[in-house]
């Protein structure tokens, strides 16, 4: 037995008797000893199918089988539903019970799990409504990431995991080593000769796939990447994975206003797939966790985003009166808390912050004339915080070079990069935008691990 459909099929069918058979997991099991009604899900959408089993035609042993969270396939026919809440439902002429899910030890018996607790069982996760639709978002956010670059001309580039550079310094880095660790081997100096490793240098796994994407950039003009980050940093808050996907275009010829349009016009587009293609997964989501999920959505696709200067954030969060925890004053960087309060108090839209500090900054993006602060521009959203973190990049060699000297990084670590700078070198730009981050703010979600199946974050790397 195979199924032959599913349930997001079934309940867009006219019911005319046909033949169906189905396979699914039983969310209810209601009724009295003549005849069963069990909701069926299978993952295809947020709603179950309603199948009614007759105790004259079924097994009634069979049928007590079919407890919440066993696995069934059903034989049947469609026909229009006899109750309410439902335009169809399967008659079941067959039903067979492929996983029992005993009722005194299966965990996800009653709705209303909290989510800590279902984070201690990922494991079953995805056959809960809650998660159900955020995986299904999840999902039909990464298409929709792929259809937009690829309709608007940009090529798909897979830049490394592995990495041998560690100059991006956007976070600490996990190695990657098969030396024992136990016992590595050591140079002369007290060190570990990494020279004995695997790729003869030490690595580490990506933080960002940005400096290769710049290369491709230059010969491609419009790349992305769209692929697994890694940070070893020790920051325990609801916005922060040790392994999450991001998204990063690269555009040759784009300067920070092109940067900045691009990143508006992408975010927009992705909400409104969402809103367009995910809306019952979306609305049950705004039911059951926030009542203002859906206007938040709307707001963002319809409104345009502020763009302000770091300077004239600062001077707006010293003339608010606010008491932060860390404190406000040109050449820090923006916190959360201060992000949020120009997002959510000061602005009330998203907003894009550009022109920072040149020492809080990466070591590539392009100086501005003052000398003082960089082209990067981070685009800030209600609830989130930092969604995206782009720049101009310097695209002059010895500027560059200036700046690679300032921040300590040795040039012969980073001789490929600026080659591209020596020859054929352009005006470009790119930005990040972590997918987590993108997945909380449309499905509402308050906390980074519950929009990854399988989060890894400090002490916690189960399944
Ligand atoms: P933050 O200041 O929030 O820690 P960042 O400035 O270190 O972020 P970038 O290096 O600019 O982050 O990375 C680009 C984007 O990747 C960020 O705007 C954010 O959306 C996402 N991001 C960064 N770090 C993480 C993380 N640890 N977990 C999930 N997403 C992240
Ligand atoms: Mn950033």
């Amino acid at each position: 037995m195979k199924p032959t459909t599913n349930v997001k099929q079934l309940l867009k069918s006219k019911a005319e008797g046909q033949p169906v058979t189905l396979m699914g997991w039983v969310r209810t099991n209601r009724g009295n000893k003549h005849v069963r009604f069990l909701a069926v899900n299978d993952g295809s959408c947020q709603a179950s199918i309603q199948v009614v089993a007759e105790t004259q035609g079924i097994d009634a042993e069979l049928l007590k089988r079919a407890t919440t969270g066993s696995c069934v396939g059903i034989q049947g026919v469609l026909v229009p539903s006899q109750g309410q809440g439902q335009a169809v439902e399967i008659k079941a002429q067959e039903l067979r019970v492929l996983g029992d899910a005993d009722p005194e030890e299966y965990p996800l018996q009653k709705k209303g799990h909290s989510m800590e607790f279902l984070r201690e069982i990922a494991h079953l996760r995805p056959r809960t409504n809650t998660f159900g639709a955020i995986f299904r978002i999840r999902h039909a956010l990464s298409f929709a990431i792929h259809k937009y670059f690829n309709d608007n001309g940009f090529c798909y580039v897979h830049t490394p995991i592995i990495t041998g550079s560690d100059a991006e310094g956007a976070g600490a880095m996990f190695r990657v080593s098969t030396l024992d660790a136990a016992k590595p081997p050591m140079r002369p100096d007290g060190h570990v000769d990494f020279s004995q490793d695997f790729f003869g240098k030490e690595t580490n796994l990506t933080v960002s796939g940005q400096l290769e994407a710049e290369l491709a950039a230059m010969g491609l003009g419009l790349v992305y990447t769209f692929g697994p980050t890694f940070r070893a940093e020790n920051s325990n808050t609801p916005r922060h994975l040790a392994e999450f996907w991001m998204i990063e275009p690269e555009m040759a010829f784009y300067d920070i206003h092109d940067n900045m349009d691009l990143a508006e016009d992408f975010l927009k587009y992705l909400v409104l797939y969402a809103l367009e293609n995910c809306a019952d997964d979306l609305e049950f989501l705004g039911q059951m966790y926030d009542k203002e999920l859906l206007d938040r959505l709307h707001f963002v696709v319809e409104n345009p985003f502020r763009r302000i200067t770091y300077t004239e954030a600062v001077e707006i969060l010293l003339a608010s009166g606010q008491k932060f925890e860390y404190p406000v004053a040109w050449g820090n960087d923006l916190q959360a808390e201060h992000e949020r309060y120009l997002v959510e108090k000061h602005f009330q839209c998203p907003v894009t912050v550009t022109g920072y500090p040149k020492g809080i900054k990466a070591f590539y993006m392009k100086l501005n004339e003052d000398g003082r602060t960089v082209r990067a521009m981070d685009v800030l959203f209600p609830k989130i915080g930092e969604i995206i973190g782009g720049s101009q990049r310097e695209e002059d060699l010895e500027t560059l070079r200036g700046r690679v000297a300032e921040m300590g990084i040795p040039e012969k670590d980073m001789w490929w990069y600026l080659d591209t700078r020596r020859w054929g070198t352009c005006p470009h730009s790119g930005f990040g935008l972590g997918f987590e981050r993108l997945v909380m703010f449309i499905t509402g979600m308050a906390n980074i691990r519950d929009v990854i199946p399988f989060p890894r974050t400090p002490k916690n790397a189960e399944f």
